[in-house]
């Protein structure tokens, strides 16, 4: 049989996309993936793709990633309390609005410049490439937002491990990023993950060569162990914030905004206030105005006994069962009934106690009287452990507020208002999930998930 020449050329084409498609990776759905290596697969050529494409266009990605999940906020906050059975679905909304509204974008990528005699020199922010982001349980969809929106305005494209118990909100925010960026005409699968999460396929994707930086935002455990890997990683951990309040403060509002802040989507936030110290001669009138604004103090020492075994375990560890969950929910537990306005639940506590020592990530909040406001910013201090991450301060007292900023050495250090306008809420400048004390890059953005180069001209360009 002779075949003629456009024959030939239909027959060769067919099977060349026989093997192509062969070899492509295998996606389930928008970005999601049965197996970690076609995840990755997938991801290294959208970066390559993306990395050819203008400043402009990923800017246009970004703005299309916002404009989609405006449109899905409520139902992502609502998959995300009920899927992990903690927060409070009227805060994820916030929390998921100002990830998409304060993220920073190509923006962030400010280029530095040297001119002189010997010509010109440019210090820019490249990307890394594939990025690997482990997730949290605490903002399954807030973590992926802003991880995805500073990474890929950076150039790059990520590979996520959602928490096993929140995976299925992180992937539906996934699927609606992936939708949005085809939506503009952008390369398919820039943000991957699994189907279904797995301690292996988080191994896999840490020690996969096409991945060229990890950044993960979780407890001590996974922070070690991006650190451990051998490779460039941003490291955003866990944190034990104190507040303090010192005697000329303002007593009323530092009440308010602790009892709003510990109590923003019920303590999940790494950032929220987890312990209070106050000055002995303020105590009772802060503790006063705490239960005007939805605290309900425990006083009796057998209850705070009884409670202290609810929430932790016989090995000393925290029973997760209470975690992110509402004030009311806790007390019925102890046999007392209350409604839905109490948000915290207070006690006064020594400094050593355990709910003062370890980070709960629930509205149970422990108040530690102190002499002066030299002692409270040295216990503040200590009850941060050195994890370098968010702190609060009421005073009016400029030296104190000073003293204690520079002591503490916190990424966020709150003055006079809760600690979510540390990341923008009802407080000045971007938003970020991941902070990054342990690594240094604070309040990550996209040019933290950069590598800064250096371009030089020799003998030109110098107009001064
Ligand atoms: P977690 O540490 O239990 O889990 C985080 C992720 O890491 C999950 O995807 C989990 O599967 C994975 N993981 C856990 N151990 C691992 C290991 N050894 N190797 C590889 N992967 C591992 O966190 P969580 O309970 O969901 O979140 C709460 C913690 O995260 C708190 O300590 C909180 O302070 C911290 N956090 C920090 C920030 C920040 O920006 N610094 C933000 C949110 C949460």
């Amino acid at each position: 049989m002779n075949l003629e020449q456009s024959q030939i050329e239909l027959i060769t084409k067919i099977v060349a996309e026989k093997l192509q498609s062969a070899a492509a990776p295998k996606a389930c759905g928008d970005g999601i993936f049965e197996n970690m290596e076609d995840a990755i697969q997938a991801a290294y050529k959208a970066q390559r793709e993306l990395f050819g494409m203008t400043l402009e266009f990923r800017k246009q990605i970004t703005n299309a990633i916002k404009a989609e999940l405006l449109l899905h906020i409520e139902e992502i906050a609502k998959l995300g309390v009920e899927e992990t059975g903690m927060g409070r679905y009227e805060d994820k909304v916030i929390k998921n609005r100002v990830a998409i509204e304060k993220t920073p974008s190509v923006e962030d990528l400010m280029s530095g410049v040297f001119t002189g005699d010997d010509g010109l020199t440019l210090l820019e922010y490249s990307p890394f490439g594939v990025i690997g982001a482990i997730a949290p349980s605490t903002n399954p969809s807030e973590t992926v937002i802003c991880n995805s929106i500073g990474m890929i305005a950076a150039g790059n494209s990520v590979v996520f491990c959602p928490h096993p118990g929140a995976y299925k909100t992180s992937n539906l925010t996934v699927q609606y990023i992936n939708k949005a960026i085809a939506n503009v005409g952008g390369p398919k699968n820039l943000v991957v993950t699994m189907v279904k999460p797995s301690m292996e396929a988080v191994d896999t994707m840490m020690h996969h060569p096409l991945v060229n930086m990890l950044c993960a935002t979780g407890g001590p455990g996974v922070v070690k162990a991006v650190l451990s890997s051998g490779k460039k990683a941003i490291g955003a951990g866990a944190g034990n914030p104190p507040v303090l309040v010192d005697e000329t403060a303002d007593i009323e509002k530092a009440a308010k905004d602790i009892i709003s802040g510990c109590s923003f989507d019920n303590n999940l936030p790494c950032i929220a206030e987890k312990e209070v110290v106050v000055v002995d001669e303020v105590a009772d009138y802060l503790i006063f105005n705490m239960k005007k604004f939805g605290a309900y103090e425990l006083k009796d020492a057998e209850l705070i006994h009884k409670l202290e075994k609810l929430v932790f375990k016989a090995d000393g560890a925290l029973n997760r069962d209470f975690v992110g969950k509402n004030a009311d929910y806790i007390l019925s537990k102890l046999g007392i009934s209350v409604d839905p306005s109490i948000k915290v639940v207070i006690m006064e506590a020594d400094a050593s106690h355990p709910f003062v020592v370890e980070e709960l990530m629930m509205p149970i909040l422990p108040i530690v009287r102190v002499a002066n406001a030299s002692e409270g910013i040295d216990l503040s201090v200590k009850l941060e452990h050195g994890l370098r991450h968010t702190a609060m301060c009421h005073s009016k007292n400029i030296d104190v507020l000073t003293e204690m900023a520079h002591r503490i050495q916190t990424t966020i250090f709150v003055k006079n208002g809760p600690s979510y306008a540390g990341i923008g809420v009802g407080g000045e400048g971007f938003t970020t999930f991941t902070i990054a004390g342990p690594t240094g890059e604070g309040l990550t953005s996209a040019k933290s998930f950069t590598r800064r180069r250096r371009c030089v001209l020799v003998g030109g360009f110098n107009i001064k």
